[in-house]
């Protein structure tokens, strides 16, 4: 699509370029917030005061967490290119281009985590000494989203097909001006995503109880919680993570200052806030409330994974029964079809449900006593709300009449029945 080409489409999403701007501005500051919050203010909000409060936000980087990010990037990387997986190919792009994929992200998984586990159990590394760095690696990780982005808007607007760039330069500076960035054939998008975002995540998510084992002698039952329902979703993503590959962010979306900042910021360091506030803030959590919490988060889990299975498995194997029946279906001027079975013939988006519901789980597992922790849910319920709506956007984009037919077909939103 050329820069003048009359389909080129609107800054229209997240509230055009003045909503681009403002959250290429909230959407890092958060993540220093949050970290001042848990840093000097043992997890409780506040308000900055005076100039010296503003500046208490930004921790320095060190030289440390600068070898430290770019090592846990390199081992990812050399664990990509050499690891055991087979190599796939993604869906081609709008332009024709069609990147490839190394699915695996469960080897490097494994073999990061045993690595992590064995050196804390052997005490040739401190969770703590690492866990010291967490401001400068915050910092770091910003800057590097920045000079990412930064790239990424110059390569994109480099080539002679911008891939849905709008003109507007902050708007596609934000939202990115290509699809999927390759390094030779391999997409520089999916690797960030699941390696270092989600590799990131677990590797925090093993830190953080191990810290608390280093200081107060043993895990809570809060940490307990928060941990083995984290652990359950991100071995689930490293089990599934060829998944990814039909998910919104690789073939939709393009690679911009947005998803930097949500692969290297937020989600390693924002979504494992609930584990950060307990180690900080040391809430206490009943026996009973933790299994209702355990319940709660299976009940999510069920729904989250058996909707994106059956829609996986229905684009795989379209006569697979569902919910014990022969899947019902509508066929698309588009080609694919469109599943009327199972979660998808109550709802649209169920799958967002099973997030929300786990979500809050991981939340709730925080107790009351400060909304800090709670930032998780209180930032993704909306972000799946408009994720939703800006899917269907999309559909309508992909799908036309079709969709609108699939539409009056299955009304519900993301809530069976009910929205
Ligand atoms: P979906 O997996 O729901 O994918 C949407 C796409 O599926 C549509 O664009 C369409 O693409 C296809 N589709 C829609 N309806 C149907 C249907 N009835 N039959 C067949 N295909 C259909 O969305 P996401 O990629 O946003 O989410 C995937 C999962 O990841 C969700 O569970 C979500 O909650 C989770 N998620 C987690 C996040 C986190 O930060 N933890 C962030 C975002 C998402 P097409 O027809 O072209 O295949």
């Amino acid at each position: 699509m050329t820069g003048t080409d009359e389909s080129q489409p609107k800054p229209d999403q997240f509230g055009g370029p003045i909503g681009a701007l403002v959250l290429s501005i909230v959407m890092p500051l958060a993540g220093f917030y949050l970290w001042a919050a848990l840093e000097h203010h043992g997890g409780s909000m506040w308000l900055p005061r005076s100039v010296s409060d503003v500046l208490s936000m930004f921790p320095a980087p060190t030289l440390r967490a600068i070898v430290l990010f770019v090592a846990f990037v390199a081992v990812h990387g050399v664990l990509y290119a050499f690891g055991p997986g087979k190599v796939v190919q993604g869906r081609p792009a709008p332009n024709g281009e069609q990147a490839e994929y190394r699915i695996n992200g469960l080897f490097a998984f494994v073999v990061t985590t045993i690595a992590l586990v064995a050196a804390l159990f052997f005490d040739l590394l401190s969770a703590k000494t690492i866990l010291d760095q967490w401001g400068p690696l915050l910092m770091v990780a910003t800057l590097f989203s920045v000079v990412a982005s930064v790239i990424c808007y110059g390569a994109g607007r480099g080539r002679g097909s911008l891939e849905r760039s709008t003109g507007n330069v902050i708007y596609d500076f934000f939202m990115g001006t290509i699809l999927n960035p390759r390094l030779g054939r391999h997409d520089l998008k999916f690797f960030f995503e699941s390696r270092v975002g989600m590799g990131g995540w677990a590797a925090f998510a093993v830190l953080l109880p191990a810290a608390q084992i280093e200081t107060q002698g043993s895990l809570s039952t809060a940490m307990l919680v928060v941990t083995l329902c984290q652990a359950l979703y991100i071995v689930d993503f490293f089990v599934l993570e060829a998944n990814l590959l039909s998910m919104i962010d690789i073939i939709e979306e393009n690679l911009g200052f947005m998803l930097w900042v949500a692969f290297l910021v937020w989600m390693p360091f924002n979504f494992t806030i609930q584990q950060q506030y307990i180690l900080a803030a040391e809430p206490s959590l009943s026996t009973l409330t933790a299994i209702g919490l355990l319940v709660l988060n299976a009940g999510g889990y069920y729904i989250f994974r058996s909707a994106n299975l059956q829609k996986q498995q229905f684009r795989r194997d379209p006569s697979r029964p569902i919910w014990g029946q022969t899947p019902q279906s509508m066929q698309t001027k588009r080609g694919t079809k469109l599943l009327l079975s199972g979660w998808w013939g109550i709802a649209r988006h169920a799958n967002y449900l099973g997030d929300m519901l786990m979500a809050l789980a991981w939340c709730l597992a925080c107790g009351v006593g400060s909304i800090v922790p709670f930032f998780y849910v209180i930032y993704f319920v909306p972000l799946l709300l408009d994720r939703e709506r800006r899917d269907n956007t999309i559909c309508q984009r992909k799908y036309g009449a079709d969709w609108d037919r699939y539409c009056e077909k299955v009304p519900y939103r993301i809530i069976p029945f009910v929205y």
